[in-house]
């Protein structure tokens, strides 16, 4: 279920981008008097757009949990040039004039903005890669969700040097969360609890010297049981994490951002651990390429 909501300065390719989502993609438009009224289900149909100009208009789209607002944009010398061909003998002060009756505030309520500056195929090229059909916009995979469980967790860090987090998933359960720090009871390190992570010590390095639990470690520690689990990171893990995720019985790892460990994907593919990189956040200004 999506409801699109579609908006952008005028001539930015707002109506060709609707065009092409139901012809391509078998939107069903539907109007603002729509969304007033009980849904408009049709059979057989999950994706909807209308077109938003106003705040008022978004403020009624906005009501609805599978609405997703994007914003086609293009700069005003290009939507000028577009508007002349139709216009032969306009000025630009015409056409400011009637560009100003578009709330431009809208643009910062959208969740995606597309820059249409080139022909219709990049525009449809930029559409294909907002993926509107192949996920829900506003609903993420459990991959996505205990991932940005672990970035939640990450903000918690108490690390000079680094942020990172993580959750133990079982079954689908969440079993414990985990982030880096010095343990507990002990002086945090932005307090100065670490020497090496306050001494500016490379990536690393040192590592024998300092005093912080890695975010994933935290996690395995506090989890009750891991047996067959998936740990969740925001950090490719190091070897220390990795041996001790390998001995309490872990079966995949999923991690947002790289980090170079070549030993650790070593262990994990001898032992047969999948390691998966997802990355939660989609782009939110999409360029034509
Ligand atoms: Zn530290
Ligand atoms: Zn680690």
């Amino acid at each position: 279920m999506l409801i699109l909501g579609i908006s952008g300065p005028l001539f930015s390719g707002r109506h060709t981008a609707a065009k092409f989502l139901i012809d391509t993609f078998n939107f069903t438009e539907i109007s603002l008097e729509n969304l007033q009224t009980p849904f408009p289900y049709r059979d057989g149909h999950k994706y909807y757009l209308v077109l938003i100009t106003s705040e008022s208009d978004f403020a009624i789209l906005n009501k609805y949990t599978f609405s997703y607002l994007i914003w086609i944009e293009a700069p005003t010398s290009i939507r000028f040039r577009r508007y002349k061909r139709i216009n032969k003998t306009a000025t630009l002060d015409d056409f400011l004039d009637l560009d100003e009756k578009i709330d431009a505030m809208l643009q910062y309520q959208a969740k995606s903005v597309i820059m249409n500056t080139k022909a219709l195929a990049d525009l449809a090229r930029s559409l294909n890669r907002l993926d509107l059909l192949s996920r829900d916009l506003n609903r993420p995979t459990p991959d996505e969700y205990f991932l940005r469980i672990s970035e939640i967790a990450a903000k918690r860090t108490n690390c000079m040097k680094q942020a990172v987090g993580a959750v133990v998933v079982k079954n689908g359960r969440l079993m414990s969360t985990g982030y880096n720090g010095t343990p507990f009871g002990a002086k945090n390190c932005n307090a100065g609890g670490c020497k090496r992570c306050n001494s500016l010590a490379s990536e690393g390095t040192r590592l024998d010297e300092c005093c912080c639990l890695h975010g994933e470690l935290s996690a395995i520690l506090m989890a009750s049981d891991t047996d067959g689990g998936t740990l969740y990171t925001t950090l490719f893990p190091c070897l220390n994490c990795t041996k001790n995720l390998i001995h309490t019985g872990f079966k995949r790892v999923v991690y947002s951002k790289e980090y170079s460990a070549k030993d650790s994907i070593r262990l994990l593919n001898a032992i047969g651990i999948r390691a998966d990189q997802v990355k939660p956040y989609q782009e939110k200004i999409i360029y034509p390429i």
